[in-house]
């Protein structure tokens, strides 16, 4: 027997925490019960499970990398009917949902899976998957700025953790400086917060590092399947 919000999960209906969602607000049924109590147990053999009346079945797993474009919503539907990130898998018949996610004007790497316990893994906070950004901010940055965003920034939501930061390009003419940063937490715009905190207004963002793996060579705006070694490399 296992909880109902797994077996939701692992079937791909959605991440653990909105699965759970589903159950309290009604939309789940098991064997024609609806069924709201969260951590109820069901035999995934035998049990009929139904999400808004329809059956869920065991999917394959899937697991993709997308070169995110700016201007596209991480989320796999948007009810305004803006872009969102799914758009852009066009051969991808699972219903996948993203691994975490980057705001509306940050472009680069994102990961997306049916795998409800993989993206439960990776979004843990004990599980400090190393994420880079290389951010594009105006102005000219002394190296004692890099010594700050290292040692960690105070923002609303308390110190950041120590941080990697490196010179990625100098451009005194633009007066603009290309910083490479590496976090191993994820809150809210934390890139952005800790520039802003140090007086430098990020102007472009893109993800460049999600653990071992690597953007390069993923034109923007396409994405490609993981390889099992590459998906068991960042469990
Ligand atoms: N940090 C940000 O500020 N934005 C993102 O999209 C990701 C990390």
């Amino acid at each position: 027997m296992e909880r109902l919000q797994k077996v939701l999960a692992e079937a791909g209906v959605a991440s653990r925490r909105k699965s759970e969602e589903l159950i309290s607000a009604g939309r789940v049924s098991v064997n024609d019960e609806v069924v709201t109590q969260l951590g109820f147990k069901v035999n995934p053999a035998e049990d009929v499970i139904t999400v808004d009346g329809r059956g869920i079945r065991q999917q394959t797993k899937v697991y993709v990398i997308l070169n995110k474009p700016k201007g596209v919503i991480t989320s796999a539907s948007d009810p305004k009917g803006r872009k969102v990130v799914t758009d852009y898998l066009p051969g991808i018949r699972e219903r996948v949902y993203p691994v975490g996610r980057l705001d509306y004007d940050t472009e680069g790497l994102l990961i997306l899976t049916n795998d409800g316990e993989f993206a439960n893994l990776m979004m843990h906070p004990r599980h400090h998957v190393a994420k880079t950004y290389h951010a594009t901010v105006k102005g000219v940055v002394h190296g004692s700025v890099l010594d700050k965003l290292r040692a960690g920034i105070k923002l609303d939501d308390g110190m950041t953790a120590p941080a990697e930061a490196e010179y990625v390009d100098v451009r005194p003419e633009k007066n603009e400086t290309v910083i490479s940063i590496t976090i191993y937490e994820g809150r809210n715009r934390q890139v952005r917060r800790m520039f802003e905190a140090v007086s430098f207004p990020v102007m472009r963002l893109r993800r460049v590092q999600y653990g071992p793996l690597l953007l390069a060579g993923l034109p923007r705006g396409k994405y490609r399947i993981l390889r099992n070694d590459e998906v068991n490399s960042l469990r």
